[in-house]
C-alpha cells in the first residue's frame, strides 16, 4: 500500500459506500494504519491509499488508545466556525488556514457494521471533516482561497512536477 499524492486523479474520485464488512476491510484498515503511522499522519482516507471504499482512520495523539477506524461516514449535524493550520499527507510540505464547522456530530460504522454516533470538537472533528472530504473527493487545495492557492503556488507547482516524473 503506498501513498497517493495530489495531483493523482485518483483523490479526485468520490468513494463506494462499503456494504461489505468482512476480512478484507479490516485488513484494509490495518494497512492504512501503518501507512498512516509511517507517514507520521494524524488521519488518512480511503483514496489516499488507493482504496475505493469509504473508510477513514484517525489517531490525533498516536497513542493506540486514541484509534478511530470511521466506515461510511457522515457529518449529519454542525455548528461553530473555527479557523486551523491543516496539512494532508498528499500534499507534503503544505500548510493552510482553513475554516471549519467547529463542533460536529457524526454517524459511521465500525469495522463489524456496527452503527455508531458520536460529537465531537477540536482536532477530532477538524481531522473527521478533512477525511470526510477526501470521501467525496475534495481535497486540501479545494478548500484553500484563490489567495492561499497562489500563495502556494510554487509548492503545488512542485508536487505536480514530481508526479509527472
Ligand atoms: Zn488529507
Amino acid at each position: 500500500m503506498e501513498l497517493v499524492k495530489y495531483p493523482d486523479p485518483f483523490l479526485k474520485k468520490p468513494t463506494v459506500e462499503v456494504a461489505d464488512f468482512g476480512d478484507e476491510l479490516a485488513q484494509n484498515a490495518q494497512e492504512m494504519l501503518e501507512l498512516m503511522y509511517g507517514c507520521k499522519g494524524i488521519g488518512l482516507a480511503g483514496p489516499q491509499a488507493g482504496l475505493d471504499k469509504s473508510l477513514v482512520i484517525i489517531n490525533p495523539s498516536g497513542k493506540q488508545e486514541d484509534e478511530l477506524v470511521l466506515v461510511n461516514p457522515q457529518v449529519v449535524d454542525f455548528s461553530g466556525k473555527d479557523t486551523f493550520e491543516e496539512g494532508c499527507l498528499s500534499f507534503p510540505g503544505i500548510y493552510s488556514k482553513i475554516v471549519r464547522p467547529s463542533r460536529i456530530s457524526c454517524i459511521a460504522r465500525t469495522l463489524d457494521g456496527r452503527e455508531v454516533s458520536f460529537d465531537c470538537n477540536g482536532l477530532v472533528a477538524r481531522i473527521v471533516l478533512h477525511e470526510a472530504d477526501h470521501l467525496k473527493g475534495v481535497l486540501l487545495v479545494d478548500r484553500m482561497s484563490p489567495a492561499q492557492r497562489k500563495a502556494h503556488q510554487r509548492e503545488l507547482r512542485r508536487l505536480r512536477k514530481e508526479y509527472n516524473g
